[in-house]
C-alpha cells in the first residue's frame, strides 16, 4: 500500500536516528522536508538518495496536493522536519489530515522529540503535562499568555530558543512567582548539553552568570502548584515525624 511516512530525526546526535528511519527514507519515492539544504546533510550522512521536495508553514497547502499525487499513482513518501518529530512544534499537520482525508495510510516512524527527551531527565513529574510548544514573542502577550498557569498542578513544558531565553525565564519569573521550580533542558543529545532545575530566581541568575548558558536551543519545564507543594508538605512532614522518633522510649 501507497503510504505516507511521518519520520522522526534526531535533534542533535545523529546516532539516535533509527534504522527503521533510515530504510524507510531509502525507500519511499519522495521525502517531503522542511527546508532540503538542512536535510541534505543528513541524507549524506545515511546515504539516503530519495529525491526531496521542501514542505513548510507558506506552501503545505499547495504540497498536499502534490503529495497525494504521489499516493494515488501508487508511490509512497516520507515526511520529516528540519529536526526531531514532524508535527510537534514543525509543519505537517496539514498534510497528514489532508493524506488522511484523501483514504490513505498515515504510519508513524517515532524517534526523538525535544520534549520527550526534556520529560525524561527533568526529574518532574511527569504523569500529566501539558506542551505548549513556543511562548507568543510579544512580552506582554507573553506574560498575558503565562497568566494561565499560575495554578496548574501539571507540569507545563515550552520550547524556546537563543535569543528570548532569558527574557521568557523572567517573564516567568514575574508571573509564575522566584519560588517556582523550572528545569532547564539545553542543548540535548549535543556536545554541551546541560539539564539544570532551581527555582526561577536562581535558575535565572544561573543563567544569566554564564553566557554560554543563553545559547543553544532550550526546553523549559516548569514545575506545577500542587507537586510543588505536596512535596514541601511531605518533607515537613517527614520532619515532624522525625523529632517525635526522637522523642519516642
Ligand atoms: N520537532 C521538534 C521536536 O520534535 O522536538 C521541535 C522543532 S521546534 C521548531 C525547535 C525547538 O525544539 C527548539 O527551539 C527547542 O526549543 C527545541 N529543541 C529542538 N532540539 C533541541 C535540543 N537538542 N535540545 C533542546 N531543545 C531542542
Amino acid at each position: 500500500d501507497a503510504s505516507l511516512f511521518v519520520v522522526a530525526t534526531p535533534i542533535g546526535n545523529l546516532n539516535d536516528m533509527s534504522p527503521r528511519a533510515v530504510e524507510v527514507l531509502q525507500s519511499v519515492a519522495l521525502i517531503a522536508a522542511e527546508d532540503t539544504r538542512h536535510s541534505s546533510r543528513l541524507m549524506a550522512h545515511f546515504n539516503i538518495k530519495t529525491p526531496m521536495i521542501s514542505v513548510h508553514d507558506h506552501n503545505e497547502r499547495q504540497r498536499q496536493q502534490t503529495i497525494i499525487d504521489k499516493l494515488a499513482a501508487g508511490e509512497s513518501v516520507a515526511l520529516i522536519s528540519d529536526a526531531g518529530t514532524p508535527l510537534i512544534s514543525d509543519p505537517g499537520f496539514i498534510v497528514v489530515r489532508a493524506v488522511r482525508e484523501a483514504g490513505f495510510k498515515v504510519v508513524p516512524v517515532p524517534g526523538c522529540s525535544a520534549v520527550i527527551a526534556a520529560m525524561c531527565a527533568a526529574g518532574v513529574p511527569t504523569d500529566r503535562f501539558i506542551f505548549e510548544g513556543f511562548l507568543p514573542a510579544k512580552k506582554s502577550n507573553r506574560q498575558q499568555f503565562l497568566e494561565q498557569f499560575v495554578d496548574e498542578p501539571r507540569t507545563v513544558v515550552f520550547y524556546e530558543s537563543t535569543h528570548r531565553i532569558v527574557e521568557s525565564l523572567s517573564d516567568m519569573q514575574q508571573v509564575l512567582g522566584a519560588d517556582r521550580y523550572v528545569v532547564l533542558a539545553r542543548e540535548l543529545t549535543k556536545t554541551f548539553e546541560t539539564i539544570h532545575g532551581a527555582a526561577l530566581q536562581e535558575l535565572i541568575a544561573f543563567v544569566e552568570a554564564d553566557p554560554n548558558q543563553q545559547k543553544g536551543e532550550f526546553v523549559v519545564l516548569v514545575q506545577g502548584v500542587q507537586a510543588q507543594v505536596s512535596e514541601d508538605i511531605d518533607a515537613a512532614a517527614l520532619k515532624t515525624l522525625d523529632v517525635l522518633l526522637e522523642e519516642l522510649p
